[in-house]
């Protein structure tokens, strides 16, 4: 019997705001659509716990036996400086900024974001599609919702007409607004707006004479609206209706409830079946934010360079300490919370590490260890309860710290039971990294561009000798050393 079939899960849906049991459309396939970053500035830290959350969720319905097809999109065009349908595009207004090509502004940022999603240990998704590669599909999707009646063109734009939408379905079903709320609340339209209502969306821009980022389109040169493109890459690759969409939670308004509009106006269903939303994260009590100061870079918390933090702090320990809270609940960052966090974080991997040196036999601890594994995939199937899991996890290490090495209390079985248990949620669903996998190479670097630099002054000293011992003896051991214009490197065979 698949893991998944022992395993019923409970998960809260944002939409119906209750825990609903999860009954996937098409088991054991699974479609998972996670809203991405907009690529025009370094990933900020708040978007990585979104994403983390995302890539436990992923992590936990992979081990359970599901064929998760995992799409997160990269936004490289049309999401505009305030949010909503006025201002300049973020990415070209950077691109301008710093004279590049609005391209190289994506694919700066697109990368810097693999390399920390990467030390993060977070797994890549299966699909992460592009709004600029998908604008075919964009205007399609403008063309269909033009032809139900739900959209209308004025000079070159198309915007989604809200009220007449309203009339036929639910406009604000998933954050629970009202449409009268939602106009008495918003400034009356100026008499510069092409738009019949202030809650209307632009699904297609015209583009200013100064605008770069461009399309053809068959109302004249344009872009798409930004939350025209997840609705279009999510129902291309995981079909009109699909499993599981999620996102942080400053995204349900107006981003998803665009979202869930747009496709009803363009194929008429409910596309998504569980809503998913992240909470947010704030930095010593408060929210993060550029203007006060108050943020802080990845780059920053692995290196310590901040005045936010005495130190640096190893990515799983920093992943270790956001699985410390639920998904749903927030979470803020400080350098003594990060402190606890490691201490917490070495005592799991160091009981890791004990626990491969225990033997069978000995006197019986009493830990039933059948149903502690039952109660770990209870606290996961809740709704991916981590801080229940991992209390769970130290339940395991104060027995395996109680233990003699010789004899461990455990029969053979039992002990496997533990250490493969330990295993899968650890490494395989929580997605720690053991400490020295990085740090090892870590080290390896800093010893290399030490003995870099003594043949550097060798050589400057015309110490020839010592200059060419360094090289051969490295040679032997099959690390080269390249001269070149931008110093010495070095590369491992
Ligand atoms: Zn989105």
């Amino acid at each position: 019997m698949p893991l998944y079939e022992e395993n019923p899960i409970e998960l809260y849906n944002s939409l119906t705001r209750q825990k609903e049991k999860f009954e996937p459309l098409n088991p054991p396939h699974l479609g998972l659509y996670v809203c991405g970053p907009t690529v025009y500035s370094d990933v900020h830290l708040g978007n990585c716990r979104t994403f983390i959350s995302f890539d436990l969720v992923y992590r936990y319905l992979t081990h359970l036996g599901y064929k998760v097809r995992y799409v997160r999109n990269i936004t490289d065009a049309g999401h505009l400086e305030n949010d909503a349908d006025e201002g300049e595009d973020k990415i070209a207004q950077k691109a301008r900024l710093e004279q590049l090509e609005p391209m190289e502004i994506v694919q700066r940022y697109t990368l810097g974001f693999h390399e920390v999603m990467s030390k993060f240990n977070a797994h890549p998704p299966s699909i992460e599609p592009t709004a600029t590669g998908h604008i075919v599909e964009q205007i399609d999707t403008i063309q269909k919702i033009l032809d139900n009646g739900l959209a209308y063109e004025v000079n070159g734009s198309v915007y989604f007409d809200v009220e007449k939408y309203n009339k036929e379905y639910d406009y604000g079903q998933l954050s629970g607004r009202k449409i009268d709320e939602l106009i008495s609340g918003t400034r009356e339209l100026d008499g510069q707006s092409e738009k019949r209502s202030p809650l209307d969306f632009a699904l297609w821009k015209k583009a200013s004479p100064s605008h770069i980022m461009r399309w053809n389109s068959p109302w004249g040169e344009g872009f798409p609206g930004w939350h025209l493109e997840c609705s279009v890459m999510s129902t291309k690759y995981l079909g009109e209706q699909f499993d599981i969409h999620g996102g942080g939670m400053d995204l349900k308004f107006p981003h998803h409830e665009c979202e869930i509009a747009q496709n009803k106006a363009a194929n008429g269903k409910d596309t998504v079946r569980y809503w998913l939303h992240g909470n947010m994260l704030t930095l010593n009590g408060a929210r993060m934010s550029k203007s006060t100061g108050n943020t802080l870079l990845p780059a920053e918390l692995f290196s310590g360079n901040t005045d936010k933090l005495e130190k640096g702090f190893y990515p799983s320990v920093v992943r270790f300490f956001m699985m410390q809270a639920h998904y749903r609940s927030q979470l803020d960052f400080s350098n003594e919370a990060l402190m606890a966090a490691e201490k917490g974080y070495n005592r799991l991997m160091e009981a890791l590490v004990k626990l491969e040196k225990l033997e069978a036999g000995g006197n019986p601890t009493g830990f039933d260890i059948e149903q502690w594994r039952r109660d770990c995939y209870a606290a996961m199937n809740d709704d991916f309860n981590s801080p229940i899991l991992i209390s769970h996890l130290f339940e395991a290490v104060k027995v395996i710290n109680g233990a003699e090495e010789a004899a461990s209390g455990f029969t053979e079985k039992e002990l496997q039971l533990l250490k493969s248990t330990l295993h899968d949620f650890v490494f395989d669903v929580l997605g720690l990294l053991p400490p020295d996998s990085d740090s090892s190479n870590d080290k390896l670097d800093r010893v290399m561009h030490l003995l870099i630099d003594i043949r550097a002054k060798a050589r400057a000293d015309k110490n020839w000798a010592l200059s060419d011992q360094i090289r051969d003896e490295l040679t032997k051991l099959g690390i080269q050393l390249k001269d070149g214009k931008e110093g010495t490197r070095y590369s491992i065979h």
